[in-house]
């Protein structure tokens, strides 16, 4: 019973008595003088106006130029023009979500999703950072072990520690964790020497994972889903980057490659790795989707999919706490989503979004490939996401033998800054820090950079990508090297050369 996992904190919260009355106000003829919801009369807004892309015309410019203009007014309800308004919207609403925006939530994950098994519910979330401290509060009492891929998303990380969570971390390949590090991790668990109950709840990111940009195949899904079934563990699914899913990097190409468009709705569909929400026979997957990197981060909106159990106990939860999701953001989302785009717009746009995210891609990956001294730096071709991770052979560099890894880590980190190139540390993002302290260093131990493609623009992206080749190279005492640039100049180790854009 997945129920047995939840904790006491989770198992005791009723929800909230005043939104329990609320239920009386469906009877006919009723007339409240009992909630304390404001009358919208005084809400100072009588239309919301936003610009937005039309289908299929989805560039910045072309928006800009000739996007349309969709208008909320304030008692479209009433007038029967819409079926939410300014004045629905606003007011105090459920910690589930307005029926509206959830409605659209629902058939989106029923179409991308079809999670096998009849009582899955969606919950509107403000966020995936709110839903897994949620989440961890349901499943974990303090002491209580949380598996994570080995180094992950630093927020779910700080989140879970500061709940007095122990955190244990999982060996990952390019293709997220590793099954058998799982299965041993379990098999091999003594409560004694950890200190902590064998762990039930695992972590993950299954594509273009935060920071590594692993994504897992379906294989490597099915094995892990079997593994969870085998030693009855309960999974979070965290998923902000599934749509950014890209075609295979092409390095023999000098040209930037065509990103992958597949030419219809469908064959999009096809080609994403099914999510584990979608493998979920027993209910066993809570998946954390977020509108933060397919529409803005500042909707402040996502959704979690569960079975009707656990989706019960996160909306009592959130009917106390987040008290329901800005009504500000449910009516935009509402109105682009439902109203202007409807799902096939919507996966118009997430096509186009790949789309970028692919050029991107290709454009950090062709600068690694012109500008890093691939003998002391490697990294892995992103499938997915935002994220670039990068190995450093820390042990080839001149001070290996006198300073610390992680003395190492923050000299190179620096080197980078010093050259005007801000990349993260990979121990920021590690769920065993104490690990590597221990190890200090050993032989094989891996030292990490993340750089994104999310965020600069494509020449800015290769000039910061040539800044950290000059850095490394100073720092590893290696020789200037001239380096090539596949439209025939030449750019030497020193920066002379203007960047390619
Ligand atoms: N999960 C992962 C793996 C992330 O990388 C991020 C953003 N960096 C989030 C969740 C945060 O999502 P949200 O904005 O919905 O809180």
């Amino acid at each position: 019973m997945i129920t047995d996992r939840l904790s006491k904190e989770s198992l005791s919260r009723d929800g909230s008595t005043l939104k329990e009355a609320a239920r009386y106000l469906k009877n006919p003829g009723i007339i409240s003088i009992g909630g304390g919801l404001p009358t919208s009369e005084y809400f100072p807004f009588d239309e919301l106006s936003i610009k937005v892309p039309s289908i299929g015309h989805f560039s910045e410019q072309q928006t800009h130029e000739n996007g349309q203009v969709i208008t909320a007014g304030k008692h479209d309800l009433v007038d029967g023009s819409s079926l939410f308004d300014i004045t629905t919207a606003f007011n105090y609403g459920q910690g589930a979500g307005a029926p509206q925006l959830l409605r659209f939530v629902v058939e989106h994950t029923e179409l991308i999703h079809h999670p096998p098994y009849a009582d899955w519910h969606c919950t509107l979330s403000v966020g995936s950072t709110s839903a897994l401290d949620m989440a961890f509060r349901m499943f974990c009492e303090r002491g209580d072990y949380l598996m994570t891929e080995e180094y992950t998303f630093s927020s779910a990380l700080d989140a879970a520690r500061q709940m007095g969570l122990s955190l244990v971390g999982l060996d990952v390949d390019e293709q997220g964790i590793i099954p058998s590090s799982l299965d041993h991790l379990l098999s091999t668990w003594d409560a004694k020497v950890r200190g902590g109950r064998k762990p039930f709840l695992l972590y993950t990111v299954p594509s273009g994972q935060n920071p590594t940009g692993a994504t897992q195949s379906l294989r490597r899904r099915k094995d892990l889903y079997k593994l969870a079934q085998r030693h009855d563990l309960y999974i979070l699914e965290d998923e902000p980057y599934y749509f950014l899913q890209m075609a295979p990097y092409d390095h023999s190409s000098s040209a930037p490659s065509t990103p992958l468009q597949p030419s219809t709705r469908e064959s999009f569909l096809s080609s994403l790795v099914p999510s584990l929400l979608s493998l979920d026979i027993d209910g066993r997957v809570m998946r954390l989707d977020s509108f933060s990197k397919v529409i803005a981060p500042g909707t402040r909106i996502g959704w979690v999919t569960a079975s009707a159990q656990i989706a019960d106990r996160y909306a009592k939860h959130a009917d106390v706490s987040t008290q329901c999701p800005s009504g500000i953001s449910q009516l935009v989302l509402y109105k682009l989503l439902d109203e202007h785009w409807g799902h096939a717009g919507y996966l118009d746009w997430l096509m186009h979004l790949r789309t970028e995210y692919t050029r991107r891609r290709d454009c950090i990956l062709g600068a690694c490939d012109d500008f890093l001294p691939t003998d002391v730096i490697s990294w892995i071709v992103p499938a997915a996401g935002m994220f670039l991770w990068m190995r450093v052979d820390w042990e080839r560099h001149p001070r290996a033998e006198e300073m610390s890894i992680s003395e190492l880590e923050e000299r190179i980190f620096q080197a980078a800054v010093a050259k005007g190139t801000l990349v993260m540390k990979g121990s920021f993002f590690e769920a065993e820090p104490q690990k590597m302290d221990q190890s200090n260093g050993a032989k094989g131990q891996g030292m990490f950079f993340r750089a994104t493609y999310a965020a600069a623009p494509s020449d800015m992206i290769r000039e910061a990508v040539r800044r950290l080749g000059l850095a490394l190279r100073e720092e590893f005492a290696l020789a200037d090297q001239d380096v090539h640039v596949p439209n025939g100049s030449h750019v030497n180790g020193n920066g002379h050369g203007e960047p390619k854009a």
